[in-house]
């Protein structure tokens, strides 16, 4: 078949996993790849045998060299591509209630849309671009998103460092459509949470955590005291005082700039923020002091950063996760929840659990799993993509 694209064959039986729906192929799969290929062209691959199987973007640099953008021979990767793909997105994203107002709009890969993040933060989007084949076609990207949802203003972040593995630079934050303000309001239900999305944490917010958030809202009512172990900007705590306006909430957070707009958001929530906690500390200090203390929490929220963002950092994290969960479980109250998180990518679920269950048996605690929360409808991810399973949570009552 003759197409517009280079066409790369792939060494036999290495088609499996692509028409299986993963979306990548690595260096090794293919039979032959010319060096002189520009990072991030639009390439298609075939079966030893020529058969055509896939478009998508190639780098030939990165041993991930190939991600798959369509599985239709006849669709040109141009604007109107993009259009067709974010239009998609979003009316996924349409099945969300209306009053939340802020979601991740674009999830790479699961959207069909590898290496592009887009967060909606109201009528502001927040795009990352993180391989050579989308910023490539970033200004046809941009003018795409602008055309399908005609945002107020959109800002592009290259301060993440998965840039560098596709051989792009790492920089700031730009604005390049419209205005985009120093804060943004979005809206989860009935709590309000002020995005900073030039400097916050990943695009501002932790979007992925919506649904968690929402079950301790749900909880609050029975208990009295909530822990939240890596707060950011308070989510978890303002979410149970939705459910629950007279909780007592405990922030622990390393970054005063997050905890200084916790407070913000405590006040734009009606809560005042001088009757509740804030301690810009190491997590595992105050854990240590709580316990000596002999201070107990109905509910304990541990959300900490990726242990183990590769294989190698594996075993390191699972100790981690196990020395972190042991000392929270230890300050929860008889009868109170732990929810445990985790976004190490090389962390299964099977794994996490085993090491929470270790750091249970070191606290001394019985605890029956109530919750495992996975991907959700903002997220979504691919059958059998499994290096996409990032997020894992898993609740529990002690006893
Ligand atoms: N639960 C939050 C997101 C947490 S992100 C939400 O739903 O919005 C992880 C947070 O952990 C970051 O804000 C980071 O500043 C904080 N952090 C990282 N290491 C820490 C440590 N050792 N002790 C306390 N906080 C830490």
């Amino acid at each position: 078949m003759m197409t517009e694209y280079p066409l790369f064959p792939l060494n036999p039986g290495r088609e499996y996993a692509i028409l299986q729906g993963h979306p990548w192929v690595f260096s090794g799969a293919f039979h032959r790849l010319p060096p002189a290929i520009p990072p991030g062209a639009v390439a298609d691959v075939a079966t030893a045998t020529g058969e055509w199987v896939g478009r998508g973007h190639l780098n030939a640099r990165n041993s991930l060299a190939f991600r798959m953008l369509t599985r239709d021979p006849s669709e040109r990767i141009d604007e109107d591509f993009y259009v067709r793909r974010i239009e998609r997105a979003a009316a996924l994203r349409r099945l969300l209630p209306p009053e939340v107002t802020g979601y991740r709009l674009i999830h790479a890969e699961a959207d069909y849309l590898p290496g592009l993040v887009v967060d909606r933060y109201d009528r502001w989007l927040v795009a990352q671009f993180s391989t050579a084949g989308v910023e490539r076609q970033r200004a046809v990207i941009l003018a795409a998103l602008e055309r399908a949802i005609q945002p107020t203003g959109m800002l592009v972040r290259d301060d993440i460092r998965v840039r560098e593995r596709e051989g792009l630079s790492v920089a700031g934050a730009n604005v390049v459509m419209g205005h985009v303000p120093e804060t943004s309001e979005i809206r989860e239900g009935a709590v309000r949470y002020l995005v900073d999305p030039r400097i916050g944490q990943k695009t501002g917010f932790f979007l992925d955590q919506r649904e968690k958030r929402a079950r301790i809202a749900e909880l609050a009512p029975h208990f009295t005291s909530l822990l939240n172990g890596f707060s950011y900007t308070g989510g978890f705590a303002l979410a149970g005082l939705a459910g629950n306006p007279a909780l007592r909430t405990v922030n622990v957070d390393s970054s005063v700039p997050a905890l200084e707009l916790a407070r913000r958001n405590y006040t734009l929530n009606g809560h005042d923020p001088d009757q509740h906690e804030f301690h810009a500390i190491d997590i595992s200090r105050y854990l240590q002091s709580a316990a000596e203390a002999e201070r107990r929490f109905d509910i304990v929220v541990l959300d900490p950063p990726a242990f183990a963002k590769n294989m190698a950092a594996k075993e390191r994290a699972l100790r981690g996760y196990e020395s972190l969960n042991s000392q929270g479980a230890r300050v929860v109250a008889s009868g109170g929840l732990l929810l445990t998180c985790s976004c190490s990518g090389a962390v299964d679920y099977a794994e996490f659990e085993g090491a929470v269950r270790l750091a249970l048996v070191r606290a001394e605690r019985v605890g029956q799993l109530l919750g495992i929360f996975g991907p959700s409808l903002d997220h979504p991810t691919l059958p059998g993509f499994l290096e996409d399973r990032y997020l894992k949570a898993l609740l529990f009552r002690l006893e």
